[in-house]
């Protein structure tokens, strides 16, 4: 299955999940699963906790106010929307925006688990501490991992099984929202974003031009 498949296929099974209870609200308030969206071929995955109402009432994930300052980090650093994929632990909105339940996290997370692998971006950043939590534990990060306020913006590599990626933990946007002293550490921790990604796509750059020329060289002894 290729990428564009793997992606359609989580779409078509969140659309009819029943796995935790959370699917009763979608269905009694007509909402819509917030499965994610962005660019498939994006280099950089946010994963925020989970829908709030403006999300739920549209499908589209960080449509809201914390969506706002989302927006405004990426645009401080000059990174576009488009060219970042988004998408949340959970699919489903929970009551009242309460906190993510476990079992509802253990249900929901192999969506998350296979949009990571059929996207394989290059560097994912959680959003607040339920996914850093999550996705530190599930890439065998838990001795690193510590409060939110001492390993935001630092990094952290995964290479495991078909997974190879640097794992960047962000405070979640909505912290920002009433306090302006938030907003600055987001925007430096997304200057350090914007470094790292900088300095992998260079990297990647030298190792195809390597490539390249060691195939001319193969096909051209005289090269
Ligand atoms: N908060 C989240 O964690 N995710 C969203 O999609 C919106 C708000």
């Amino acid at each position: 299955m290729d990428k564009e498949q793997k992606l359609k296929k989580i779409k078509e099974e969140v659309l009819s999940c029943k796995r935790c209870l959370l699917h009763k609200e979608r269905f009694e308030n007509k909402f819509y699963p917030v499965i994610g969206e962005g660019n498939h071929r994006a280099s950089i995955m946010f994963v925020g906790e989970a829908p709030g109402l403006n999300e739920a009432k549209t499908g589209r994930p960080f449509c809201g106010a914390a969506g706002k300052i989302l927006d405004e980090l990426l645009e401080s650093v000059n990174i576009k929307r488009e060219d970042v994929y988004i998408t949340n632990i959970l699919k489903d909105r929970p009551p009242k925006n309460r906190d993510p339940q476990p079992e509802e996290i253990k249900a929901c997370a192999p969506y998350l688990e296979r949009q990571i692998e059929a996207i394989n971006p290059k560097i994912i950043c959680p959003l607040g501490r339920y996914s850093m939590r999550f996705l530190m534990e599930k890439f065998e990060l838990e001795d690193q991992l510590a409060e939110i306020s001492r390993i935001h913006g630092k990094s952290f590599k995964v290479n495991k099984f078909f997974y190879n990626f640097t794992l960047m933990p962000f405070y979640h946007p909505a912290v920002a929202a009433y306090n302006p002293n938030m907003k600055d550490i987001l925007k430096e921790d997304f200057k350090v974003l914007k470094t790292l990604l900088e300095k992998i796509l260079k990297e990647e750059e030298k190792r195809r031009e390597e490539w390249e020329f060691e195939k001319r060289k193969m096909e051209d002894p005289f090269y």
